[in-house]
């Protein structure tokens, strides 16, 4: 193996920035880094504009971020000086893949709902989280619905890899999207328990909610089930509940207030 070895960690900025402001709003892979915590110094200094990389002045000029490449930590930086606004790279993408099961042959062949990150593990550049298309295929009776994407670095992610990558490298919570005025109550509760399962369904919503006491608000989330035919995830029904508003969803039944009708 090659890793530790100092060449890989010289680099010409000069042209890097050059190429990339060529390419403005494109991701350059600008150096290669055998020490994680060297090219995240290096992309620090880089956001912030430091006398030590005069290529990438002034600050702002410049975004750039590091990530695992194999053995390697990647520096990737991109050019965004300009008025138009350059589309932000998100921390992680949320996918539907074809999971094969633990079952023998084809048993237990299904689709599942991971989030990843949005950098390739092969390169760190950015994957192509805007480019994710559904794709239905036909499983024994069933049409099942995956994604695809095309990661711009021309690595090819297998979802046997992005399955095994998204159990090993659990991503921390995203921060919870809360409605003018911030959530509170069941909205809140049926938000951090869907940021943690993405796939969550309305059903299991209502079922949290009468646990910790929501009995109105599980009631509310059922009956609106209902008349969507079943259509509904548990993020949805967080939205319903805002939009009701209503103080009685509020209403939280302790098992020791609660009384017996
Ligand atoms: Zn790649």
């Amino acid at each position: 193996m090659t890793h530790g070895s100092t060449h890989r960690a010289v680099s010409d900025h000069a042209a890097v920035a050059a190429a990339a402001r060529a390419e403005r709003g494109t991701w350059m892979l600008a150096a290669l880094y055998p020490s994680s915590a060297t090219a995240r110094g290096v992309a620090k200094h880089i956001r912030n504009g430091s006398e030590k990389y005069p290529a990438y002045l002034p600050v702002g000029s410049y975004e750039a971020y590091a990530a695992r490449a194999g053995d390697d930590e990647a520096l990737w930086v991109r050019y965004v000086a300009g008025k138009e606004p350059v589309k932000p790279l998100p921390d992680h993408m949320t996918v539907r893949v074809r999971h094969e099961g633990g079952g023998p042959g084809y048993e237990g062949v299904g689709v599942i709902t991971v989030a990843i990150s949005t950098r390739c593990p092969a390169c760190g550049g950015p994957r192509g989280w805007d480019t994710v298309t559904a794709h239905s295929f036909r499983h024994d009776d069933a049409w099942l619905v995956v994604d695809r994407w095309t990661n711009p670095c021309g690595h090819t992610d297998m979802y046997d890899a992005v399955v095994r990558e998204s159990r090993d490298r659990p991503l921390p919570p995203p921060p919870i999207a809360l409605p003018p005025g911030g959530a509170t109550g069941p909205v809140a509760v049926v938000l951090s328990a869907a940021q943690v399962r993405p796939a969550m369904h309305a059903a299991q919503a209502a079922l949290l909610l009468e646990e910790q006491g929501y009995v109105n608000a599980a009631e509310l989330i059922r009956a609106e089930l209902r008349a969507r035919r079943g259509h509904m995830s548990a993020k949805q029904a967080a939205a319903y509940l805002t939009e009701c508003g209503s103080p009685a969803a509020s209403l939280r039944t302790t098992t020791s207030t609660r009384t017996t009708p």
